[in-house]
């Protein structure tokens, strides 16, 4: 069944003076957001700031894995993918979106998470040299560093929320901003306040489909 997604049209910035950069690249809205929020289609008691960007395609996300993996092994490589990334991203600046109380409260267990996962993290990575780790034999210790690698990176990828409660996609071409299965009241009103109903359902492509053959 295809998704009821909505699309918000987009243009250029209207900011005075803006750089090349931002002339080329910064988008606004050109529309108004609806109140009700994108996940349960309630009216929103408060509203969060979101700034948005698309994420282009390069050649690198073409490749299998392994490929990946492979060139990864070079910073020159990793910092030649961002910059190419980055000079034809579109982004949208300073939205309002509403969210309801049971966003909200998704927010806060989130945010509650991360702040436990870091505190973890933190107890890992010094476990080595605190005192705080003394019951544990001298000579493992050290090793107490690994996970809690492992945990800071869960940690700091579990903070950002804004995707999952706006479920917005910006394709690359930055004419207009694309609301993923939002709830129908959601999408009621944003059609009413100018965005248009997409026909077709939007998959992203996802790993799987981008794997060339081996
Ligand atoms: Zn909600």
């Amino acid at each position: 069944m295809p998704e009821p997604s909505v699309s918000f049209p987009l243009r250029h910035t209207t900011i005075p003076d803006p750089t090349e950069r931002q002339r080329k690249q910064l988008r606004e809205l050109d529309a108004k957001l609806p109140s009700v929020c994108v996940l349960h289609g309630a009216p929103g008691t408060w509203t969060f700031r979101a700034r948005l960007f698309s994420v282009p395609r390069v050649a690198y996300d073409d490749l299998s894995w392994p490929r990946k993996v492979l060139h990864d092994q070079l910073p020159s490589n990793r910092r030649k993918r961002r910059t190419e990334r980055r000079a034809r991203m579109v982004w949208v600046e300073d939205m309002r979106w509403a969210a309801c109380p049971s966003c909200r409260g998704y927010r806060l267990v989130r945010w509650t998470l991360s702040l436990m996962l870091a505190a973890l993290a933190a107890y890992l990575v010094t476990g080595p040299i605190s005192p705080l780790t003394e019951w544990i034999p001298e000579s493992p210790r050290p090793l107490l560093v690994i996970p809690g690698l492992v945990v800071t990176i869960a940690a700091i990828k579990s903070v950002p929320t804004i995707r999952e409660l706006t479920r917005v996609e910006i394709p690359e071409d930055g004419t207009e901003m694309v609301v993923r299965n939002p709830h129908p009241a959601f999408a009621h009103e944003a059609i009413a306040l100018g965005a248009r109903q997409l026909s077709d359902m939007v998959t992203p492509v996802g790993w799987l489909k981008r794997r060339e053959p081996f």
